[in-house]
């Protein structure tokens, strides 16, 4: 006896059900879609216990006749496709004709729904996938679909579901994801009869941004501004420097409207954040992807939450200018009222004990204490006022470059492309060696000396490398390192590299390697330790990747940062120098692990510290 058999449509229907509503959210992701392709301007979304017990959607849309709301709830039933050729340029939201059916074959459901110029219109109810009753609608025009006791006839499924909470807190950020590409559609959404969002309709995106994500975050986005790549117009507001999450809650990346999760993208955003985003961290992004539809399929995930791109690679190199142009153009100094208010923890870099601390306190009076008492407040005026002027146009060196002969002609160096003028800060004092006191015309701004020395060195390298290799000095006394046979693979593998950033390393003999130059930038009198900072930094690198070799970014950050690690009390000349090569970078605002450089406390923030002013 054979032992196929086709499944009956309502067992089909559960089966496929499984995989487009998995919980309250997905219903709330195919019925917006379902209102938004409907045209809808108003869409409320109720749920009652996390949307477990009851989602009911309200809309104002095209409404539907009586024959279509029958055939709605039949399988593959879709007014938005016809042919094959359809689905090759989707460009409505849905295109299976596969959710209605599906969700109605899970809950106790009811579908309400009158065409504008209709004197009445129609009401479904299905339980559990059968068909219970069919009659008049006099409601308003629009469409009410409303989907009780999800899973009640699929306890397996059931199982599955989160906490009312959880659950809830899913149907809130899907509604969201809806929320911010829509701007011109009101939505609002109440649980368990409490109204927990409410969005006017607006034309203007930052505004709805400003809604869902509150005044503070949305005052400190960028606005990436419409740019065409290669046939792909992105356009959207995105984080700054230094702004960022440790969950992806907030990249938020939408394609033709339609909110979408895809590895190019991703690439693209970290490409396009490079530096300015700390490992680990994803960046908080409101971005529009718009591109012909023949281009992608989206055609490929059951809950339509990923596309695949016909040519990533362009979606990538795309996205990732966008980003890198936006960053590079932002001029804002990150302020002290950020929500994790940086700017107030003055805590001192972990290496220093209580003990060194004194001592710096104590020790550097002849730097650090005079330009303090300048700032006295008797005295508020006072003589030499230390000023850094702008940066001459081409900055070619600077002084703490050591003299050592370069092996390429320092010539070369690409010049930094027209930058950011050096403010007009005014050097205060340093704090425990580490964190500069400036004043600027808004306040009080403080410099993280060692991440700004990252940078300035980071962008150093980068630029050199990029005209052929990176200055080195080459050592009187040639360093030998023994290692281990791991770290002995991992120089190997990454020898052209370090020889492109100057450090000029051969293999002589198993464990054993000579070092015959480090980078011109150095400055230290211990080469061989700072080798081993580099190297035992590489080595964590390359646990967690993959492979032994390192990107030649990963292996310049590296070191950049063991390059400023002994750093010592500095001088206020060399401050200023520091400072003025920070304003020749690129990206002065973070240093290349993406941690701010810079954070700014302005005077009104004082003034409501010191209740001179009422808290806003
Ligand atoms: P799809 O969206 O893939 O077409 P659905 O099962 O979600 O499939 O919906 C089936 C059809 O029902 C849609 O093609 C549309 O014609 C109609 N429909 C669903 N929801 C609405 C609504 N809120 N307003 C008007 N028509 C709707
Ligand atoms: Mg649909």
């Amino acid at each position: 006896m054979s032992k196929i058999r086709i499944l009956p449509d309502a067992l089909a229907s559960q089966v496929a059900a499984g995989e487009v509503v998995e919980r309250p959210a997905a219903l709330v992701r195919e019925l917006v879609e379902n209102s938004l392709d409907a045209g809808a301007r108003h869409v409320e979304v109720h749920a009652q216990r996390g949307g477990c017990a009851m989602i009911r959607i309200v809309d104002d849309g095209s409404g539907m006749d009586r024959e279509d709301a029958m055939l709605c709830l039949e399988r593959h039933a879709t007014s938005k496709i016809r042919t094959k050729e359809d689905l090759g340029a989707i460009t409505t939201f849905g295109f299976r004709g596969e959710a209605l059916p599906s969700i109605a074959s899970v809950s106790r459901f009811r579908l309400a729904t009158r065409e504008r110029d209709s004197l009445v219109g129609t009401e479904v109810e299905v339980n559990g996938g059968k068909l219970v009753a069919v009659r008049d609608h006099g409601g308003a025009p629009g469409t009410v679909i409303e989907a009780r006791s999800l899973f009640f006839n699929v306890p397996a499924r059931r199982k599955f579901l989160r906490t009312e909470p959880t659950e809830f807190a899913h149907v809130e950020q899907q509604l969201r994801l809806h929320a911010i590409a829509n701007p011109h559609v009101a939505f609002t959404l109440t649980h368990n009869g409490e109204l927990v969002l409410h969005l006017p309709a607006t034309r203007d995106m930052l505004e709805r941004i400003r809604g869902l994500a509150g005044e503070e975050l949305a005052s400190r986005l960028l606005k990436v501004e419409e740019q065409t790549i290669h046939g792909i117009t992105i356009s959207g507001y995105i984080g700054g420097p230094g702004m960022s999450r440790s969950n992806r809650q907030m990249q938020t990346t939408y394609l033709n409207g339609r909110p979408i999760e895809s590895s190019s993208i991703s690439y693209g955003l970290r490409e396009g954040y490079h530096t300015a985003l700390m490992k680990g961290q994803y960046p908080i992004t409101f971005l529009f992807i718009q591109m012909d539809p023949h281009a992608f399929d989206v055609n490929v995930h059951p809950a339509k939450k990923e596309v695949r791109f016909h040519d990533g690679n362009a979606v990538r190199e795309a996205i990732s200018r966008a980003i890198s142009r936006t960053l590079e153009n932002a001029n804002k100094l990150p302020t002290g009222h950020a929500p994790a208010k940086p700017a107030l923890v003055l805590r001192p870099s972990p290496e220093t004990t209580p003990a060194a601390r004194q001592e710096q306190f104590s020790m550097p009076v002849e730097r650090a204490s005079a330009p303090l008492r300048q700032a006295a407040p008797q005295q508020p005026s006072i003589q030499p006022v230390p000023h850094v002027p702008a940066p001459a146009p081409q900055v070619e060196k600077t002084s703490a470059e050591p003299p050592a002969p370069p092996i390429q002609s320092s010539e070369k160096t690409a010049r930094p492309a027209e930058k950011t003028e050096a403010p007009d800060f005014r050097i205060i004092g340093v704090l425990q060696k580490l964190y500069v006191l400036m004043e600027s015309a808004e306040g009080l701004v403080l410099m993280d000396q060692h991440a700004a020395h990252e940078r300035v060195n980071f962008e150093k390298i980068r630029r050199a490398l990029e005209s052929g290799g990176v200055p080195c000095q080459r050592l009187l006394m040639p360093i030998t390192l023994q290692t281990t046979p791991r770290d002995a693979d991992l120089l190997r593998q990454n020898l052209a590299a370090l020889g492109r950033l100057g450090i000029e390393i051969d293999s002589f003999g198993p464990n054993t390697f000579k070092v015959e130059a480090v980078p011109a930038f150095l400055k230290t009198d211990d080469p061989a330790a700072w080798l081993d900072d580099v190297i035992e930094e590489l080595r964590s690198l390359s646990a967690k990747s993959s492979s032994l070799r390192l990107s030649e970014d990963a292996i310049a950050t590296t070191a950049c940062r063991a390059s400023v690690k002994s750093n010592d009390a500095l001088s206020i000349p060399e401050l200023q120098a520091l400072l003025k090569d920070l304003f020749t970078c690129e990206m002065p605002y973070c240093c290349p692990h993406g941690r701010p450089t810079l954070v700014q406390i302005s005077t009104a923030e004082l003034e409501r510290k010191f209740g001179r002013r009422a808290p806003g």
